[in-house]
């Protein structure tokens, strides 16, 4: 219904970056933004809140987007509208802390932050969440598999990419994302930004993460994934993670770390 003119939307904004901005902040979105992940909370929307086990065991490591795809055409079968699917993700909780760094960088972003979001979610569960908490202005761009609604109402997803990263799955590595932004977006500013921002919770958000240099910094969520990771390639591997890493319980602590840079 609505996607063309979201798509839209998202063209225009992205013309609009001011070009002056010091920081660029990436987030990630599902146990990030949301304390949630959302391709676990559309299943409620499934008989009886959970899928057949026969679909279950069609996932396949590696694979994960196309079985996404699978458990969509199911919940679709099943009678799952749009509009079910949408209230289903605008009640999935912000993780602690995180409207707070959203009002935060709503006072500061027109000074100084430039906001990614990149998230091997979808369009239209991450668009429902951030329209619905107000927040979807926040964000300059967003890099997620594209999934728009059919004419038989079955919302249908696509690999966001291809790429050869071993370490991430088939539709997406959000390295090749992330240096792609930050090498063209350089270019068009004309200028490096002085600091990349990354916040993460997620294995996928390691690899990203690993291509930041020693003046950035990644706010891994304290215990998930990707802190753990960075734990043990510090230990592994000495000097191969370089960005400075600030764990977090709440984004709370985003907000005081941030705080500190700025005033820099
Ligand atoms: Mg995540
Ligand atoms: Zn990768």
């Amino acid at each position: 219904m609505n996607s063309n003119r979201s798509s839209e939307t998202m063209a225009s904004r992205q013309t609009h970056i001011a070009s002056d901005k010091r920081f660029l902040i990436f987030f990630d979105f599902d146990e990030t933004i949301v304390d949630e992940t959302s391709d676990d909370m559309v299943v409620q929307a499934a008989p009886g809140k959970h899928l057949p086990g026969w679909l279950q065991d069609t996932y396949q490591p590696g694979r994960y987007n196309e079985y996404m795809q699978r458990v969509l055409a199911y919940l679709a079968e099943q009678g799952v509208t749009e509009n079910i699917i949408r209230s289903i993700m605008e009640k999935i909780p912000a993780t602690p802390g995180m409207l707070t760094l959203f009002q935060y960088l709503r006072n500061r972003s027109s000074l100084d932050f430039e906001v990614v979001l990149v998230s091997d979610a979808n369009t239209f569960f991450i668009e429902s969440w951030l329209q619905r908490a107000g927040v979807r202005h926040l964000f300059n761009r967003i890099f997620t598999n594209p999934a728009t609604f059919n004419k038989d109402g079955r919302l249908v997803m696509r690999p966001f990419h291809s790429h050869d990263c071993l370490r991430c799955p088939d539709n997406m590595c959000k390295q090749v994302v992330v240096r792609d932004y930050v090498a063209r977006r350089t270019q068009e500013r004309g200028r490096p930004y002085q600091r990349v921002f990354y916040v993460g919770d997620g294995a996928n958000d390691f690899c990203p993460a690993l291509s930041l240099g020693p003046r950035d910094v990644v706010f891994p969520r304290r215990d998930f994934p990707m802190h753990k990771l960075i734990i043990e390639t510090h230990e592994a591997m000495p000097g191969e993670f370089k960005a400075v890493t600030v764990p977090w319980a709440s984004a709370e602590e985003v907000v005081q770390r941030l705080r500190k840079l700025v005033a820099e």
